[in-house]
C-alpha cells in the first residue's frame, strides 16, 4: 500500500519559472504575426497559469494554505477550467501547424464533445470536493462517467495525433514524427499521474518540457527577418498570404514598390540606395502603425492587412508623405513609387493567383499605368498582362519577318475636289486572328523599346506599297505616315527615311508624318527632328489635335505643315458643345498651316469644314482604312482614272 506523501508543490513552481523565463525570450524576439505564432504565445500564457494554478490548488487543498471551503472550490474549478482551455489551445496549436483548416471545424466541433463531456464531469467533481493528484472520491458523479470522459479525452488526443501525422503533408515527415513522439510522451504523462502515489501534477512539468521542444523544432524567428531593413522579408509574406488562403480569411494589402529600381542601380550609389530602401522601410512602419512591413523584392514593399479601407487610407498618406526625392549626401535620387491593391476577400481563390498579382507588383511595367496610381490587382490586370505579352510577341514576330499589315484611308482634297492623300494605318492580329487596337500595339512597342524598328518597318511597307501600285498616278499627291513621338527623339530618324524612300524610288517631298501633340517628351528633340524632316522636303502634320493638354498657341509654334483636327471635336463640334473652331481655324490658317479634318462621317460633317474653310477631310463618309488592293480600287473609281 502506498502512503499519502504530501503534496510536493515544487515542481509546478520551478516549471513556472522556467515558463516565465521562455516567456521573455519568444517576447523578445520579433514574431511574424501567424496564427501559429498566436497560438504558441497562448499556449504559453496558459500552461504558466495552469502551473501555478495547479500548485495554489494543491496547497489549498492540502491544507498548507487555509482557505474557507467556498474558496477551495473556486480554485479547483478556476484550475478545471485552465487544464480544459490549455489543453482545447494545444490542440489548435497542432492543427495550425498543419494548416488543416478543413479539419478544423469537422475535428474540433464535433471532437470538442468529449472534450466538453470531460471539463463538464471535472468542474462538477471540483465543486463537490476533488482534491488534486489525490483523488478522495469523485463527489456523487459516478465512477465511470469520470473514467469514462477521460478515456474518451485520451482517444481524442491520439485522434489528433494521428490526424496531424497523416494529413499535416506541409509538415516535413521529421516534423510529424517529432509530434507523434510529444504527443505520447503528454498521453504517458496522463497515465503517471492517474497513478497513485504520485505526489505531483506530472502533466505540468512535461508539457513545459513539450512546448520547449516545439519552439526548438519550429521555423527560427530570424528566418522571416529582413537583414537590409529589419522589417518582415518575402518568407514571412509568403508565409502569412499561404496562412489567409487556408483559413479563407479576408486580406487587404497595399504593395508598394520604388519605380524603376534598375535604373537607379545603374545610375546611383548602391550605399546610398541602400540607405533610402531602409529609411523607406521605416516611414512605412511609421505611417502603417500596427500592420506589418514585408520587404517582398528589392525594392517591394508590402503592407498586410484586414480592411480595403484601410488601404486606401494608407495610399493617400503614402501619396502626400514618401518624397519624391532624396538628398542622400551628395547625390539627389528621384524616386517614383508604384502602389498596388491585393484584395482577397476569402473566397475560392488560389493562392498560385495571389502570387501571380503578387509577381505582378514586384516587376517593373513601364508607361503602363500612371506614376502614383493605385492599381488593383484583379483578374482583368492579369489577363490584361499576359495580352501585352502576347502582342509584344507578335511585335517581335513581326520586325523579324520585316511584314506587317497596312490600310490605307483615302483623305479629300476640298479644293481639288479629290482624293489627293492617303493615311497609313499599321494593322496586326493576334492569335486568334483578331485585329489589335493599333493604339494599343503601338503603345506596347513604345514601352518595349520596339518602336524604332516597328515605325521604320511600318514606312518600309508604305513606300513599298507606293511604289508597287503606282499610287502617284491615281491622282494622289502626298502619303500620310504616322510617327510616335519616341521616333522623333532619334536623331537619325530623317536619314534613315530620306534612305528608305531612296530604295523605293519615292521622292521625299510625297512623303507626310503625323505626329501626335500629348506626348511630346523632349521638346527641343522633337522641335529639331521636325525641322530636320521639313529641311530634307517632308511635310508633318500634327495629329489629333484637340485631344492633348498642350496650350494651343504653344503648338501653333512649332514647325508644322498640317493641323489635323482630331474626330472628337469636329463630333462636338458637330453636337454645338463647343465653338473652339470658329476662333481657332483662323487662327491656325493666319499661321500658314493647312487643315486636315478627321472623322468625317456625314454631309453635315462636309458642311462645317466647308464654311470654315478646311483643307483637306479623312472619314468614313468618304471610306474606312481600306486594304492595299481595296483602296486602289477606291481611288481609281473615284477620282475617274482608268
Ligand atoms: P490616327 O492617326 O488619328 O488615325 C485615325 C484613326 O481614326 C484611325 O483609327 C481611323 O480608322 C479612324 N478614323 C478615321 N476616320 C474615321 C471616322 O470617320 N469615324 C471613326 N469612328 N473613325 C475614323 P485606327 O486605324 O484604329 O488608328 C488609331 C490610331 O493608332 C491612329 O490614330 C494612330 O495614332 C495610331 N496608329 C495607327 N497606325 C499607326 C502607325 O503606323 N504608326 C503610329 N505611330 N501610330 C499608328
Ligand atoms: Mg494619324
Ligand atoms: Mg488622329
Amino acid at each position: 500500500m502506498f502512503t499519502r506523501m504530501p503534496y510536493n508543490f515544487h515542481f509546478e513552481m520551478g516549471t513556472v519559472i522556467f515558463l516565465l523565463l521562455m516567456l521573455f525570450v519568444v517576447f523578445c524576439k520579433k514574431r511574424l504575426p501567424s496564427r501559429i505564432m498566436k497560438l504558441y504565445m497562448i499556449h504559453l500564457i496558459l500552461l504558466i497559469l495552469f502551473n501555478l494554478s495547479g500548485a495554489v490548488c494543491g496547497m489549498v487543498n492540502m491544507g498548507i494554505i487555509q482557505v474557507a471551503p467556498a474558496m477551495q472550490t473556486l480554485w479547483n474549478v478556476f484550475d478545471t477550467i485552465v487544464s480544459y482551455l490549455t489543453m482545447i489551445n494545444y490542440l489548435l496549436y497542432l492543427f495550425s501547424l498543419a494548416y488543416l483548416c478543413n479539419f478544423r471545424k469537422k475535428y474540433i466541433y464535433i471532437g470538442m464533445f468529449p472534450m466538453a463531456f470531460l471539463g463538464l464531469v471535472a468542474v462538477i467533481r471540483a465543486m463537490f470536493g476533488a482534491v488534486v493528484c489525490m483523488p478522495v472520491g469523485h463527489g456523487g458523479v459516478p465512477e465511470w462517467i469520470y473514467v469514462a470522459s477521460g478515456v474518451l479525452s485520451f482517444i481524442y488526443l491520439i485522434a489528433v495525433t494521428v490526424t496531424v501525422i497523416i494529413y499535416g503533408k506541409r509538415m516535413s515527415i521529421r516534423y510529424r514524427v517529432l509530434i507523434g513522439f510529444l504527443n505520447t510522451m503528454l498521453l504517458a504523462a496522463y497515465v503517471v499521474q492517474s497513478l497513485e502515489g504520485v505526489n505531483f501534477r506530472v502533466i505540468g512539468p512535461t508539457a513545459a518540457i513539450i512546448l520547449f521542444i516545439h519552439y526548438l523544432a519550429m521555423q527560427s524567428p530570424d528566418f522571416y527577418i529582413d537583414n537590409l531593413t529589419g522589417v518582415f522579408n518575402q518568407s514571412a509574406f509568403a508565409e502569412m498570404l499561404w496562412q489567409n488562403v487556408r483559413y479563407q480569411k479576408k486580406t487587404n494589402c497595399l504593395l508598394v514598390r520604388i519605380n524603376d529600381y534598375n535604373t537607379l542601380v545603374r545610375l546611383h550609389e548602391y550605399e546610398h540606395l541602400s540607405y533610402l530602401r531602409r529609411q523607406l522601410a521605416e516611414m512605412l512602419d511609421d505611417t502603417a502603425r500596427t500592420s506589418s512591413i514585408y520587404r517582398i523584392s528589392s525594392s517591394t514593399y508590402a503592407i498586410l492587412g484586414q480592411e480595403a479601407d484601410r488601404v486606401k487610407r494608407l495610399y493617400e498618406l503614402l501619396l502626400a508623405y514618401l518624397p519624391k526625392r532624396w538628398e542622400i549626401e551628395d547625390e539627389t535620387i528621384p524616386v517614383e513609387y508604384c502602389y498596388y491593391h491585393l484584395q482577397y476577400e476569402g473566397e475560392d481563390v488560389d493562392f498560385e493567383k495571389l502570387t501571380e498579382w503578387v509577381n505582378y507588383a514586384r516587376s517593373d511595367h513601364k508607361g503602363h499605368h500612371q506614376p502614383g496610381e493605385l492599381i488593383h490587382l484583379e483578374y482583368d490586370i492579369m489577363t490584361e498582362a499576359e495580352y501585352q505579352r502576347e502582342v509584344l510577341h507578335q511585335i517581335e514576330e513581326a520586325i523579324l519577318d520585316q511584314s506587317m499589315e497596312i490600310h490605307m484611308q483615302p483623305v479629300y482634297s476640298m479644293e481639288k475636289q479629290k482624293i489627293t492623300s492617303l493615311e497609313v494605318l499599321s494593322r496586326m492580329k493576334d492569335e486568334n486572328q483578331n485585329y489589335i487596337n493599333p493604339e494599343y500595339f503601338i503603345h506596347v512597342a513604345e514601352n518595349n523599346h520596339r518602336i524604332l524598328q516597328l515605325g521604320e518597318l511600318i514606312f518600309r511597307r508604305a513606300c513599298m506599297f507606293a511604289s508597287q501600285n503606282q499610287i502617284f498616278d491615281l491622282g494622289i499627291e502626298y502619303m500620310n505616315v504616322n510617327i510616335s513621338p519616341i521616333q522623333c527623339q532619334d536623331e537619325h530618324l530623317t536619314e534613315n527615311f530620306i534612305r528608305i524612300a531612296g530604295e523605293f524610288d519615292i521622292p521625299v517631298e510625297r512623303i507626310h508624318l503625323e505626329i501626335t501633340e500629348s506626348e511630346f517628351q523632349d521638346p527641343q528633340a522633337v522641335e529639331q527632328t521636325l525641322a530636320r524632316l521639313r529641311k530634307s522636303g517632308m511635310q508633318v502634320a500634327l495629329d489629333d489635335f484637340g485631344t492633348g493638354c498642350s496650350t494651343l498657341l504653344g503648338v501653333l509654334e512649332l514647325p508644322l505643315d498640317y493641323v489635323k483636327i482630331d474626330k472628337s471635336l469636329v463630333w462636338s463640334y458637330d453636337a454645338g458643345e463647343n465653338r473652339f473652331l470658329d476662333d481657332l481655324m483662323p487662327v491656325i490658317r493666319a499661321e500658314g498651316k493647312k487643315v486636315i479634318a478627321e472623322g468625317i462621317e456625314t454631309e453635315d460633317h462636309i458642311e462645317i469644314f466647308r464654311r470654315l474653310k478646311g483643307d483637306f477631310l479623312q472619314g468614313y463618309y468618304f471610306s474606312k482604312p481600306l486594304p492595299e488592293r481595296e483602296f486602289v480600287n477606291f481611288v481609281k473609281e473615284f477620282n475617274h482614272i482608268e
